[in-house]
């Protein structure tokens, strides 16, 4: 299925809960949700009536659109949960956060995973020392990551690290901004991941 690229505020409005997909504006009143909260759509403000699978199926797209993530992709992340140990559920999103892109947004390289995905495909990241230009590539803990010394002078990449300065950075990466280099210390606790989503509905949706 080819990525969606329509208006991703739809996509919020459509799950009925902030996905985070616009950088700043997501904190503001601009919000799209905060203004029209209700499906988009002719029939968005009809009566709702949701199934067990519904809510399956909603916890999945939720997930998959607040990483960026495919269908086919995603499936292929829940079955190497599934073959962890541990929580199906925790292992998923834990993949699904140790994806450079994912940790480009998390760091403050970028203004939204949209963007840092975008950035990543441009060669502007390194994994120890060497370029990544992949944006699903699963970083572990030990990587430490860093932006590119060139790419360190682009103003768009000063713009965006000066926009992000303030934003706090999740504990299990230790950020050094003066270098532009961050370590994953360990792979995030579930308490450390913000996605707004009931994991084990998703592993109940895959299990049928
Ligand atoms: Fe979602 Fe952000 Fe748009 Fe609000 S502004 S609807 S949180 S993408």
């Amino acid at each position: 299925m080819a990525r969606y690229t329509g208006a991703v505020c739809k996509l919020c409005r459509r799950e009925g809960k902030k996905l985070f997909l616009k950088g700043d504006r997501c904190y503001t009143g601009k919000c799209s949700l905060e203004r029209r909260a209700y499906a988009p759509g002719q029939h968005g403000q009809g009566r709702k009536k949701t199934s067990e699978y519904g809510l399956q199926l909603r916890a999945k797209q939720q997930a998959k659109r607040y990483y960026g993530i495919q269908e086919g992709q995603f499936h292929k992340y829940f079955l190497m949960a599934e073959r962890k140990k541990g929580v199906t559920g925790e292992n998923l999103l834990r993949i699904c956060e140790s994806r450079i892109d994912n940790v480009v947004y998390l760091l403050g390289w970028a203004n939204s995973r949209a963007e840092a995905r975008q950035l990543v495909t441009h060669g502007h990241f390194k994994v120890n020392g060497k370029k990544v230009d992949i944006p699903s590539y699963l970083l572990k803990a030990g990587d430490v990551v860093s932006i590119k010394e060139k790419s360190r002078e682009s103003d768009k990449i000063k713009e965006i690290l000066e926009a992000n300065a303030s934003r706090p950075v999740p504990q299990w990466l230790d950020l050094n901004a003066d270098d532009c280099e961050a370590k994953v210390t360990a792979m995030p606790e579930r308490d450390q991941i913000a996605a707004p989503v009931e994991e084990h509905l998703i592993v109940e949706f895959y299990s049928k």
